[in-house]
């Protein structure tokens, strides 16, 4: 089959959060497993291009039109690791690309409707033979409308989205539509706004209206977003296209995180000797400045400092843990100033205590491997979770997690006092008191039974989260849709 994934994010070239991995590890996986194969990205200016090979201007260039205005573009072509790419340059308009940071502009809509009608132009143009489309989030959930409205004749496609995180919607004043072509009354939003926000486009609403199955990062989080408090709004819309839903467990790049291999790393390791895990505890200590203290579980938190990842939590389990004479390293910054200047804060309190490392280093590769490798526990306190890598990297560097029991982390961490072959620690309730106690049940095993211990860690890195079989479940949807298509799409 031939499949054209499209995500204005892809690991380690353009990376923000998971969607990065995701992109890679799917699509390299589905490649693996035969078919054909190429992701499409916007030539963003902070693409890091020394990962890639081959890197060439092709000789394929053609126009669109966008507000009315003629735009060229040009498409690059490079190899990541076995991976082909095009990248899009949109030379007469570059500023929409040309930005220090791939989101977090007040014109990312107009850019992103912008990227779905070059990528969709580029297919029919240039790979007018690809039978899946799969899409990434709000960013490139306009593709579904175009292609009803103006590519289904050139193009014999079928549509999948994934939603990684529903709280991103991406919404902008409807005659944008007008810009890339839709006609706006047709395909403005009708969700329940209030007056005050009449008249607007949602990108997300259109991508799970217009694609032909829609898929999400888990199964729990299938369901959560289905209801009132999880769906951001989107819940009637998606219970009304349950029947082309399903959730999919996201994957790991196993060559990429591999404990045995990994380049970051000193010392390798795995589950059959894990003893030389420690050597990797005190490499990283002594990288840190942190005390070599014996029998003190190091614990982490490695994630982007969002209300999401349940920040309340985070600094509990910070302070519990010191209280308990365990070490801690919380790897991530805030893309959100108040929130940023609150950790800021906390780090001023704390740093006369060489037990605790607060990174606010929103993306360093090489430390996140050496701090996974080094960690004894790791917690994801999320409030809501569409999947969540942390855990699952994690467990396969020998990291023990403890998560709140939401989303794809309910589904990929089975506690040690309910399971025999629990891979960590779980808790419900979203409060300072059940993440300290679940610490504290954790610590408790740690100390008084290494024996124990050991088990969970093996078991852990035993487990198989790699994307050998979420590629195939993804590729069962795909065969389903382009050899026996049903009309599930609303017309
Ligand atoms: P989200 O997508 O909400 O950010 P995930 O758990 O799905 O959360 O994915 C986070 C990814 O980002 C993981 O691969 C994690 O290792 C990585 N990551 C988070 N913070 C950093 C950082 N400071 N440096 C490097 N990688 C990071």
């Amino acid at each position: 089959m031939k499949i054209a994934y499209i995500s204005c994010e892809m690991c380690p070239i353009a990376k923000v959060g998971g969607l990065a991995d995701v992109s890679l590890g799917l699509a390299r996986e589905v490649q693996a497993q035969g078919h054909e194969v190429f992701t499409i990205l916007p030539f963003f200016s902070c693409i890091k291009a020394q990962y890639l090979t081959s890197l060439t201007l092709t000789s394929f260039t053609y126009t669109v039109y966008f507000n009315n205005v003629k735009e060229h573009v040009r498409v690059w072509q490079a190899k990541l690791y076995d991976l082909n790419l095009y990248l899009l340059e949109p030379t007469t308009a570059p500023t929409l690309f040309d930005r220090p940071h791939i989101y977090g502009y007040r014109d990312d809509a107009r850019r992103f409707s912008f990227f779905s009608l070059i990528a969709l132009e580029f297919i029919a143009g240039f790979k007018p033979k690809t039978e899946l489309i799969h899409l990434n989030e709000w960013h490139t959930s306009l593709v579904a409308p175009l292609y009803r409205e103006h590519y289904h004749k050139r193009l014999k496609s079928k549509i999948v989205l994934t939603l990684h995180n529903i709280n991103y919607q991406g919404n902008a004043y409807y005659t944008l539509l007008e810009k890339i072509g839709l006609p706006k009354e047709k395909y403005v939003s009708t969700l329940h706004h209030s007056p005050k926000i009449k008249n607007h486009v949602n990108f997300l609403e259109l991508g799970i209206l217009y694609s032909d199955f829609i898929t999400t990062v888990s199964p729990k989080y299938a369901e959560e977003i289905m209801s009132v408090r999880q769906g951001s709004g989107l819940h009637e819309i998606l219970i009304k296209n349950k029947h082309k839903l399903i959730g999919i467990l996201n994957g790991i790049d196993n060559q990429m995180w591999d404990p045995q291999s990994d380049p970051a790393l000193t010392t390798h390791y795995t589950y059959n000797h894990i003893d030389k895990k420690h050597a990797c505890k005190d490499q990283l200590r002594k990288l840190l400045d942190i005390p070599l203290k014996a029998n003190s579980p190091l614990v982490i938190c490695i994630c982007r400092l969002v209300p999401q990842k349940g920040l309340h939590m985070i600094k509990k389990a910070i302070l519990h843990t010191l209280e308990c004479g365990g070490q801690f390293i919380l790897f991530g910054s805030s893309p959100i100033a108040k929130i940023q200047h609150d950790f800021d804060q906390l780090k001023e309190k704390l740093h006369h205590d060489p037990n605790v490392k607060l990174i606010f280093d929103s993306y360093n590769e090489e430390l996140a491997h050496q701090i996974y490798a080094g960690a004894d526990l790791i917690i994801c306190p999320s409030l809501f979770e569409p999947c969540g890598l942390t855990q699952l990297i994690a467990c396969r560097y020998g990291t023990v997690p403890i998560v709140r029991q939401t989303g794809g982390l309910a589904n990929t961490v089975f506690d040690v006092d309910e399971y025999s072959s629990g891979n960590g620690f779980t808790y419900l309730p979203p409060t300072r008191k059940a993440i300290s106690e679940t610490l504290e049940r954790a610590f408790a095993i740690y100390h008084d039974d290494p024996k124990r211990w050991k088990e969970i860690i093996k078991t852990g890195m035993q487990m198989d989260f790699s994307w050998k079989q979420s590629a195939k479940e993804y590729l069962k949807v795909y065969q389903q849709l382009v050899e026996h298509p049903l009309n599930l799409v609303n017309q």
